[in-house]
């Protein structure tokens, strides 16, 4: 029986909702900042049984409102994502997907039952191989960009992590002529790997500032997550 990675309640995983996260481990890209390149080794150490976190759930369903599954990469195993989006949404639970787009058919059919999608925007498309080392995904993540964008525009955010070596202004520049005008566009910082001074901090926190007001030239919804 699989085990899945479980936090029992998040407030920034969901926009406006308390939210538990379901972890599935592995992914196709190569992020150097990638937080859970441990993920499936803690997942089969700590890990919750899909039976056990179904009874969390229902026992904790006055508080919890939503869920978000994410990774690793959650739309490398379709039938399980499947099987866990309906599991959760007969339970009455809202549902994200968190997704890097490099399964574009995967996003187009849980679309019509998925309440909310984040996907990863890491650079401009003609340098996404750089990051991913995968042939020819500037297409795919374009073609996930565009299913994203013939929703509702308040039922998807793209978010971009701020590893300046993968991300400049001409980037933000590129994306931003992707988006539309009422597209949710999520800023971080990329922490953990690079340790900064405190003058380098400071002049990191510029930079954020105006690579969010370049982006604000293409969409009226740019925010910045701390
Ligand atoms: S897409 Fe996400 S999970 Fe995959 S390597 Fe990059 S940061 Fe890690």
């Amino acid at each position: 029986m699989r085990k899945y990675g479980f936090l029992k309640h998040s407030l920034v995983d969901y926009p406006g909702e308390v939210c538990s996260v379901v972890f599935l481990p592995g992914c196709n890209f190569h992020c150097p900042y990638c937080h859970n390149k441990l993920l499936g080794q803690e997942i089969a150490q700590n890990g919750w049984f899909l039976k056990d976190i179904v009874r969390y759930l229902q026992e904790a369903k006055r508080m919890i409102t939503a869920v978000c599954i994410t990774g690793g990469e959650p739309t490398l195993f379709p039938e399980t994502l499947v099987f866990l989006v309906e599991t959760f949404k007969g339970m009455g639970f809202k549902v994200k997907i968190d997704t890097n787009g490099s399964h574009p058919q995967q996003i187009e059919t849980l679309s019509p039952v998925v309440d909310y999608f984040a996907m990863d925007l890491k650079t401009s498309l003609k340098r996404y191989q750089e990051i991913t080392k995968i042939e020819a995904i500037d297409k795919v993540i374009l073609d996930a960009m565009q299913l994203l964008l013939q929703r509702n525009p308040n039922s998807f955010e793209f978010r971009t992590t701020l590893d300046w070596n993968f991300v400049d202004e001409g980037v933000v520049e590129k994306l931003g002529l992707l988006v539309r005008k009422n597209t949710r566009w999520f800023f971080q910082r990329c922490r953990g790997v690079y340790a900064l001074s405190q003058e380098a901090y400071a002049d990191e926190t510029q930079r954020i500032k105006n690579v969010c007001k370049l982006a604000k030239k293409y969409t009226n919804f740019v925010f910045l997550r701390e």
